[in-house]
């Protein structure tokens, strides 16, 4: 794992300065151990706060997640975990967005939604259903139809009719100019 930066709660870390040079890096935040207050307005209480600082979005993968968990002595490993980002100005109760949607196949990082080929994160949460022995199915069925064999042949399923090649045509006799 590429050394990432565990940043407490208390501890300062000039983000601006430090990102300022490469804009694919960001940091997270982590709250857990916690309990969320009741509907509407929730609240997300009582838990500890964590910061993972240095991460790099163009090789970042939803299942190193599980590894910073880890860092931080953060682990049921009884339990699936769902990764959630907060938009920010949003409301805990209707800003709360998964990582990696398996149910509508989509991605924060747009991949999924936009070729319909699983991007590295969702292949990521898929072996991770895997490992915690989640039917995944048959893993051909996370892309789209459009791209299954069967949606080919489908497609070729009529007879399609020759027509004339270039020799039946009347000739011209334009001369070329
Ligand atoms: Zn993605």
């Amino acid at each position: 794992m590429v050394n990432r930066r565990i940043r407490q709660e208390w501890e300062e870390y000039d983000l601006q300065s430090s990102y300022a040079d490469n804009l694919s890096m960001f940091s997270i935040r982590l709250n857990y151990g916690g309990v969320f207050t009741k509907f509407p307005g929730r609240k997300y209480i009582k838990g500890k706060m964590n910061y993972i600082d240095d991460i790099d979005s163009d090789l970042f993968l939803v299942h190193d997640m599980d590894e910073i968990m880890e860092l931080i002595d953060c682990v049921e490993p009884s339990k699936s975990i769902y990764y959630h980002f907060k938009r920010l100005t949003w409301d805990l109760d209707f800003g709360l967005y998964s990582l990696v949607n398996m149910e509508q196949q989509t991605c924060s990082c747009n991949g999924w939604e936009l070729t319909g080929i699983p991007c590295k994160h969702s292949i990521a949460v898929i072996c991770y259903m895997r490992l915690n022995n989640e039917n995944v199915g048959i893993l051909e069925t996370w892309v789209h139809p459009i791209y299954w064999l069967k949606t080919w042949k489908e497609m070729y399923v009529l007879k399609v009719e020759p027509i004339n090649g270039r020799f039946c045509g009347k000739k011209a006799h334009v001369l070329p100019s």
